[in-house]
């Protein structure tokens, strides 16, 4: 496991050179590294895998702790709900290309075997 490539993706960085970026713009993501060519996408609908990481986000960091606010009495049952919707579409519709650019790092922290070697002399070999 290689946490240097998700921590490279969470900066918007390229996983493998860690220069060129992944996102263009907060709603749309390069199909390819800038500085060294590094095709972002696997294989087709590689990128669905964002809408976990996007899902566990939103649960972690603002369903439950709305909820946790209406367990103890802080906030009402009709702000829980209404707030947790308004969120939850606003996250993702904010949140999703970033999301992608998670998992694209989470990818290759799992199957580091699969990211190709910078140097593009030994790729020849
Ligand atoms: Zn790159």
């Amino acid at each position: 496991m290689k946490l240097l490539y998700l921590k490279r993706t969470c900066q918007n960085r390229c996983p493998r050179c860690g220069k060129g970026k992944v996102l263009k713009d907060i709603f749309s993501r390069r199909d390819f590294c800038n500085v060294c060519e590094f095709e972002f996408n696997r294989e087709n609908g590689f990128f669905l895998g964002g809408i976990p990481v996007s899902y566990t986000l939103i649960c972690t960091f603002w369903i439950v702790p709305w909820l946790i606010a209406y367990f103890f009495g802080w906030a009402t049952v009709l702000m829980t709900i209404i707030c947790s919707i308004l969120g939850s579409v606003a996250f993702t519709y904010l949140g999703y290309a970033y999301c992608q650019c998670l998992w694209l790092g989470l990818y290759f922290c799992f199957a580091n075997n699969e990211m190709p070697v910078l140097d593009s002399t030994a790729e020849n070999e």
